[in-house]
C-alpha cells in the first residue's frame, strides 16, 4: 500500500474548455494524486470531486481570484507542483492573474504543466519521486 505523501502539494487548474480534460486526467491518474495534498480553483475542483474519487481543497474560482490564492501559496512554498490547463484560444477575462501564476512558478522554482502531454508526465514524474527533493528543501528553510 502507498504511503500518503501530503507533505507535497499539487495545484490543479483548468479553463471552461479544458475541465472535462482535466476531470479524465484526474480519473486517469486519481490512484497518484489521492496521495498528495490537493488545491484547486473553485469550480475546476467541484468538477473533480464530481467526476473522481479525490477529496481537494477548493480555493476561490479562477476569475474571482482563485489564481491569485495559489500564487499566494507558491510564495510560501506551499505548492510543488502545478498542472494549469489553460485554454490556449479563447480570451480570458484574467489573463493578468494567470501571467503572474506562471511568473511565480518561475520565481520559485516550481514546475508547472500548462498541457495534457506534460501534465502527464510531471504525475509519472511525482509518482517517481522525482520531487521528493522539494519536500528537504522545506525542512532546511
Ligand atoms: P475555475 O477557475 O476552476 O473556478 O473555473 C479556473 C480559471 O479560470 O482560472
Amino acid at each position: 500500500m502507498r504511503v500518503k505523501n501530503l507533505e507535497l502539494n499539487v495545484a490543479l487548474i483548468a479553463h471552461d474548455k479544458m475541465k472535462d480534460q482535466m476531470v479524465n486526467f484526474c480519473y486517469a491518474y486519481q490512484h497518484i494524486l489521492r496521495n498528495y495534498g490537493l488545491y484547486t480553483t473553485g469550480t475546476t475542483g467541484k468538477r473533480i470531486e464530481e467526476g473522481t474519487v479525490l477529496s481537494v481543497h477548493k480555493l476561490a474560482s479562477g476569475p474571482l481570484g482563485g489564481d491569485q490564492q495559489i500564487g499566494a501559496m507558491i510564495v510560501t512554498e506551499d505548492i510543488d507542483l502545478v498542472i494549469f490547463l489553460r485554454d490556449p484560444l479563447t480570451p480570458q477575462p484574467h489573463e493578468t492573474d494567470i501571467q503572474a501564476l506562471i511568473r511565480l512558478c518561475d520565481v520559485h522554482y516550481v514546475p508547472i504543466a500548462t498541457n495534457l502531454a506534460s501534465a502527464e508526465i510531471f504525475v509519472r514524474a511525482l509518482d517517481n519521486g522525482d520531487l521528493d527533493w522539494r519536500k528537504l528543501r522545506k525542512k532546511h528553510s
